[in-house]
């Protein structure tokens, strides 16, 4: 339902240009509440699994160092040992006394307290086996080592420790081998690889870790966790030609490589970062999902709370808006009132002159020879006319009057259904004559309200009298009144046309009527207007459900 207090000013551009500022300014509230937040709350996330990935990286760094170390160390320790123990029992025995049978038998079991060594053999300058104790012998009785690369670089330097090599056996397994003081025949013993393997497999490199040893051709020397028979081709860097102990860092995997058995293996270990950090990863994604259920929830509760906000903003601005529109038609009444009461003043003592002049040349022409007066007829009617004319523009004059009127002083305690009746009076007959009925709905427990009595009637009078002309003949105005929020309302509903829409904007505007020229002088409502202001109250207009007009004077109980 549409409300009318005055000539609402404002294009529709201002209210669409008034409404993306409001969404602009919803959008940049629920931006800010969602960021103040979630940039301290990701920035901690972040920091957090920076910090520890680092401080991860530097522990997991210093323990492979250390592991690394310590299994060189060990397996270096192993080697030499088996070297030595040999070197010893060939400086100690001669072949005569190794050749004997039951002899070598005799070394191999001390040596082998442990389960070290698999077999020993006694191998003569020529590549011969002079004698043998282990399991192949079979196999390897009637085989000669004098073409062996093992055999040739053992009796060239006296010591030897292979690679691990199938060999004739078929078996991987690597060698010892040391020659007598003049080189003139070889021990050799064959480690075993399974107890050689378990000094690696006991190292702690973490799931989805590996340690291997490799040679200097990148071939496993120990069986990979993982199950790798070669090195893969992306990780030759791995091997470790200078010997000393390096970390290699990839996206995937952190390695520590060191050089062993005087450089010709490297012992490689390496830990998974994916497979270690899982459970990190883990919590992380479980942090990253709580950061981003918490986004949603803020996202939802800031819209929320920012729209209601904004609805409020929006609320006040139009009451602002309405209330700036009052008060700027107030003022335009204001000063069209001063106009008008100035002019009506300055132009009433000219009117007053012209009236009296009529009336006096009136009276002179009945003093005159009325049989020597030819038009004396005419003349009278002109005077009458003049006279009339006046007294139409006087009346005017007196109503514009009515707006710089000031009601104070004149407020007394009004009854406003007895107003309201007594203002039905004078109008009772014309309701008749014209078929207009009138209806009350008058709440008899309305409060007195201290006002100007003969003012707030001639607002009751002028309304009710517009009524009636919109009716013309046949129809109703009901009147009502009531109390609501401390304000007492009189509503003026007709069965007239109504008013459209670009009338219901100018009603109240000074000089604006629909009547034919002579009959409406369009200042009844603006002076009415003025009145209400004045009284403290307020003056609608809007079209009744039914149709016709409803006129609504809302007015204070307690005095302004
Ligand atoms: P006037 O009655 O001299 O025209 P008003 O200021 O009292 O001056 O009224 C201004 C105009 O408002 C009227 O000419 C009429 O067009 C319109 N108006 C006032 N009351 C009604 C009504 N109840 N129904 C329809 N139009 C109305």
């Amino acid at each position: 339902m549409k409300m009318y207090f005055a000539t609402i000013p404002g294009s529709a551009l201002k209210v669409r240009s008034r409404e993306s500022y409001y969404a602009r300014q919803t959008r940049l509230f629920v931006l800010v509440v969602i960021l103040v937040p979630l940039i301290p709350l990701l920035f901690i996330s972040w920091t957090a699994s920076h910090f520890y990935q680092k401080s991860w990286m530097a522990k997991t760094t210093i323990e492979l160092t250390s592991l690394a170390n310590s299994r060189r160390e060990i397996i270096d320790l192993f080697l030499d040992s088996q070297e030595n123990s040999l070197a010893g029992y060939a400086e100690l025995y001669d072949l005569a006394w190794l050749s004997t049978p039951g002899n070598l038998e005799k070394l191999f079991q001390a040596m082998n307290r442990q389960g070290v060594i698999v077999d020993l053999g006694l191998i003569t300058k020529d590549g011969s086996h002079r004698n043998y104790v282990g399991p192949f012998a079979e196999d390897l009785k009637d085989k000669n080592y004098a073409e062996a690369r093992w055999f040739a670089e053992v009796m060239q330097s006296g010591r030897y420790t292979s690679d691990v090599f199938s060999g004739y056996r078929g078996v991987p397994h690597f060698i010892v081998a040391v020659t007598d003081p003049t080189r003139s025949w070889v021990l050799r013993a064959t480690i075993n690889s399974e107890l050689f393997n378990a000094l690696l497999a006991s190292a702690e490199v973490g799931p989805g870790g590996d340690a291997f040893i490799l040679n200097r051709q990148g071939e496993l020397q120990t069986p990979s966790r993982l199950g790798l028979t070669a090195l893969p081709a992306g990780e030759k860097g791995l091997l470790n030609a200078g010997g000393d102990l390096t970390i290699h860092h990839s996206q995937s995997a952190l390695y520590a490589t060191t050089g062993m058995k005087n450089n010709a293996w490297t012992l490689v270990l390496k830990t998974d970062i994916a497979t270690s950090l899982a459970d990190f990863y883990r919590a992380r994604q479980r942090d990253h999902l709580i950061i981003a259920g918490a986004a949603l929830l803020i996202l939802a509760v800031s819209t929320f709370l920012v729209r209601s906000m904004m609805n409020k903003v929006k609320g006040a601005d139009q009451q602002r808006m309405v209330l700036y529109d009052r008060i700027r038609y107030s003022e335009k009444m204001a000063l069209i009132g001063r106009m008008a009461a100035n002019v009506a003043h300055e132009i009433n003592n000219p009117l007053q002159i012209i009236g009296d002049q009529a009336g006096w040349l009136d009276e002179l022409l009945n003093e005159e020879d009325q049989d020597r007066l030819k038009n004396s007829e005419e003349y009278r009617a002109a005077f009458a006319k003049i006279r009339a004319q006046v007294k139409r523009a006087s009346t005017i004059t007196h109503r514009l009057l009515g707006f710089s009127r000031s009601s104070d002083g004149l407020k007394s305690p009004t009854n406003i259904n007895s107003l309201v009746e007594e203002t039905i009076s004078f109008l009772e007959k014309e309701a008749t004559n014209h078929r207009i009925a009138i209806r009350r709905i008058l709440d008899p427990s309305l409060p007195e309200v201290t006002t100007d009595s003969t003012q707030l009637q001639q607002v009751l009078l002028n309304i009710l009298n517009n009524a009636f002309d919109a009716i013309g003949n046949d129809g109703a105005v009901t009147i009502s009144t009531s109390l609501s929020d401390g304000q007492l309302a009189v509503e003026f509903a007709d069965s007239g046309p109504g008013l459209s829409e670009e009338a219901l904007k100018k009603v109240f505007d000074p000089f604006f009527t629909t009547k034919k020229a002579g009959c409406g002088t369009g200042i009844g409502l603006s002076i009415s207007y003025s009145i209400v202001e004045r009284l403290g109250g307020r003056i609608e207009v809007r079209n009744g459900k039914q149709g016709g007009c409803v006129f609504r004077v809302n007015l204070p109980v307690a005095p302004q």
